[in-house]
């Protein structure tokens, strides 16, 4: 309906949750920085932007909230390191996209949508002056004091609101529930169609048999509310049925991920021994990111935490990806102090193939991740400024793939989560 479609929604300036969805519209098509992110995240849609120009592709988001649903009760959503605390939160939010190849007419979807998004923040107190953070102007790592008195690199100066908090990950879910009126207005629209079309049917009647004219508007007044009626109770009816040939339709597609949901437990107890904030919550957001990052990049084999072999041009037409919301747990294997977690990542992929637009596609991903388990995990970890095990200097991963300042070579697994193999199942 019309009235629905225009709704305008303006981002509510002193929420950084709303102000990242509002840049993420425009960041998308490369119209605006998304300086609400984070500096991998940034990266990873520099990736993504880099292989829509590649395909001469135009992808457009928008987005409009329909209603704050923050404060989840099922799943863990805040967690802690020394110095930072992230927390998630989600909206849900009707999502337009278009996908457009050249000049040609866009490839235009609409669907309601949940955006999870995470936030870091300073934990309150804690000095961080000398922890060390991307240059916003630069991209040089420096030291928290440094960008407040001006970076040594660029010059440019920050206040520390201009650092913290950011948005560290964020992904998009499908999502069927109806918010606020939308349910009024869905059986709404049932009622008053039947109305309507049986109105018209027993006028028909009437009119063939002869009883409309002379015209009585006895009668007429009655045809209208028994019209009225039976549009309440079978509008009602055929909406009820619709819904649920709808939700089993939509379920039929979510068989194969049911079983993955929720085997997470006992890795997640084992995690918790050596990091008691861990969640799979955290892993899934940094899996689906790190994920991303890797079916993007032209060679994902330069990408510091892809340690797996070489995918081929698996993924090379790929310009779009929707996290389907599950990710399931398949099993984990300890060896040398290295933990290797493996986990089935289902996805809904758009592609572009020959100048075609496939979106929709729902492909299962088999992913083996590894981190040395001697080494704390860094909720706040970037690969852009990792830091050097030998001389403790920190450099840009995604740029050097040995010190730049004393050369020595680095294992990725030793700071954070690396990717050893990705399988299309
Ligand atoms: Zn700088
Ligand atoms: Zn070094």
């Amino acid at each position: 309906m019309a009235a629905e479609e225009q709704v305008v929604w303006k981002a509510d300036s002193n929420n950084i949750y709303e102000r990242f969805i509002e840049q993420l519209d425009e960041a998308m098509s490369g119209e605006k920085e998304l300086t609400e992110g984070d500096q991998d995240t940034r990266y990873a849609l520099k990736l993504q932007q880099e292989r829509l120009r590649e395909k001469g592709t135009k992808l457009r988001y928008h987005i409009t909230p329909r209603g704050f649903t923050s404060n989840g009760q099922n799943l863990p959503r805040k967690w802690k390191d020394k110095h930072y605390v992230s927390e998630v939160a989600y909206y849900t939010s009707m999502w337009e996209r278009d996908i457009a190849v050249g000049n040609g007419r866009p490839f235009r979807q609409k669907s309601k949508m949940t955006i999870y998004e995470t936030k870091t923040d300073v934990i309150g107190g804690v000095n961080v002056e000398d922890e060390i953070y991307v240059c916003p102007g630069c991209g040089a790592p420096s030291k928290i004091k440094d960008l407040l008195g001006g970076c040594q690199y660029c010059g440019s100066r920050f206040q520390m609101s201009e650092l913290y908090p950011k948005i560290t990950s964020h992904y998009l879910v499908k999502d069927f529930s109806f918010a606020g009126n939308e349910m009024k207005y869905y059986l709404m629209k049932f009622m008053i169609g039947t109305g309507i079309v049986i109105l018209i049917g027993m006028l028909i009647g009437m009119a063939s048999r002869g009883e409309l004219s002379p015209l009585r508007i006895g009668s007429l007044i009655g045809t209208i509310l028994i019209s009225a009626f039976m549009g309440v109770v079978m509008g009602y009816f055929l909406a009820s049925i619709t819904l649920l040939f709808k939700l089993f339709f939509e379920a039929g597609k979510t068989v194969p991920m049911m079983g993955a949901i929720g085997a997470g437990k006992r890795f997640e107890a084992f995690m918790k021994r050596y990091s008691p904030e861990f969640s799979y919550e955290y892993l899934t957001g940094k899996t689906v990111a790190l994920l991303k990052m890797i079916m993007f990049a032209k060679n994902p084999q330069e990408l510091p935490f892809y340690v797996g072999a070489p995918l081929g041009g698996r993924f090379q037409d790929l310009v779009d990806v929707i996290f389907r919301g599950a990710m399931g747990y398949k099993g984990m294997r300890e060896k040398d102090g290295y933990l290797h977690v493996t986990v089935d990542v289902f996805l809904e992929n758009a592609y572009v193939t020959n100048g075609r637009v496939r979106a929709g596609v729902n492909e299962k991903l088999r992913v083996t991740l590894v981190k040395n388990l001697n080494v704390p995990i860094q909720y706040n970890f970037s690969i852009k400024k990792l830091e050097c095990p030998t001389c403790h200097a920190s450099f840009d991963a995604t740029k050097n793939k040995t010190c730049p300042y004393c050369g020595a070579t680095y294992r990725i697994e030793d700071a954070d989560w690396a990717v050893e193999s990705v399988t299309v199942m």
